[in-house]
């Protein structure tokens, strides 16, 4: 299977300070699957390293819908950086027929279910990121690192 997942849990140094957050379970799934790694900040056209960002006063979907934007810790707004990302990303999961995407929990592009809440504090607020909200309506099942993906793929 083709799977998308989000390039910072395959250990590229994809993060906004220069990290990553390896997953070394998620790792091994190649040897069983094709993992295609993607960082939708990075193809929104954002550098690294960058200034951390969060959704303000809402979801992945309220950007994307334009009723909330993404600002990072300069509240400078980045939503068409990060919708930009969010269209690349899904993008790439066509292009290679992708029907599962693992993605890295609370980011404001990748999160799935959970996101920071915009105050820059580590709270969090149910909700997805951009990226994870666009690959759900498309029809792509999104897990995030914490979640059952290995007995969706047996
Ligand atoms: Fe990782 Fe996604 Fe953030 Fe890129 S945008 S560093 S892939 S969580």
């Amino acid at each position: 299977m083709n799977i998308l997942v989000s390039a910072c849990l395959l250990g590229i140094n994809s993060r906004y300070d220069s990290g990553n957050n390896y997953n070394e379970e998620i790792a091994e799934l190649r040897s069983k699957h094709f993992l295609i790694p993607i960082c939708p900040e990075q193809l929104g056209g954002l550098s690294t390293p960058r200034l951390p960002a969060e959704i303000s006063k809402g979801n992945g979907s309220d950007v994307l819908s334009g009723r909330s934007y993404v600002k990072n810790s300069c509240n400078i707004d980045l939503s068409a950086q990060f919708i930009k990302g969010s269209m690349e990303a899904l993008n790439i999961a066509i292009l290679y027929g992708c029907s599962v995407a693992i993605l890295k929990a609370k980011s404001p592009s990748c999160g799935k279910d959970h996101i920071y809440d915009g105050t820059f504090s580590k709270t969090i607020r149910n909700g997805n990121g951009v990226s994870a909200q666009i690959l759900i309506d498309n029809g792509i099942k999104v897990f995030n690192e914490s979640e059952d993906f290995l007995s969706y793929l047996e």
